[in-house]
């Protein structure tokens, strides 16, 4: 396909509580865009970004649960094959900062260690409703051995910059 025959594509999960916004998280990496009722992205399995790193192409494949996380059943087929992962929760929901370390268990269940995995403290424009410190969200990072940004799928912040930082890391981790 592209010159020098090398192509990359990296399947990235994103987990986390329902409505923490890893939807529309995905939909302003994919398409730039963002839904005020998500319903629009229920069903959808998975979307691929062109990606470039170090000159060459890469194809980030981001899934989205497309709500099973509601159901607590999020499927080993979900997992399957994933080399990075963002594990989201809603700045302004604490309870969805204490769900992270059940996700992480449950992505440590279905993968290897060597995921690339970066924990998103999302919403980050609801600054008047914060419920959860930045120093929280670095702290556990620190602990659990993450990448840790705080984003916003509703103005931007960071989204881009999120997906981007993990897919380096899996890039490094391969080539
Ligand atoms: P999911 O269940 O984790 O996929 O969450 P959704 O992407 O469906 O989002 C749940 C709700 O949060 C929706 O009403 C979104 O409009 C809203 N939402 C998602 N991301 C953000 C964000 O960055 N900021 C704000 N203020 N709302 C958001
Ligand atoms: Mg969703």
């Amino acid at each position: 396909m592209e010159e020098g025959g090398e192509e990359y594509l990296f399947k990235i999960v994103v987990i986390g509580d329902s409505a923490v916004g890893k939807s529309n998280l995905l939909s302003r990496f994919a398409r730039d865009e963002f839904d005020q009722n998500s319903k629009a992205t229920i069903g959808v399995e998975f979307q691929t970004q062109v990606v470039e790193v170090d000159g060459k192409e890469v194809k980030a494949q981001v899934w989205d649960t497309a709500g099973q996380e509601r159901f607590r059943a999020v499927t080993s087929a979900y997992y399957r094959g994933a080399v990075g992962a963002l594990v989201v929760y809603d700045i302004s929901r604490k309870t969805t900062f204490e769900s992270i370390k059940r996700w992480l268990d449950e992505l440590n269940t279905h993968c290897d260690t060597t995921v690339a995995r970066m924990l998103v403290g999302n919403k980050c424009d609801l600054e008047n409703i914060r419920d959860v410190s930045v120093e929280e969200g670095e702290s556990l990072a620190k602990e659990e051995g993450l990448f840790f940004i705080e984003t916003s799928a509703l103005d931007s912040t960071n989204v881009k910059t999120a997906f981007e930082i993990v897919i380096r890391e899996i890039y490094s981790n391969v080539s």
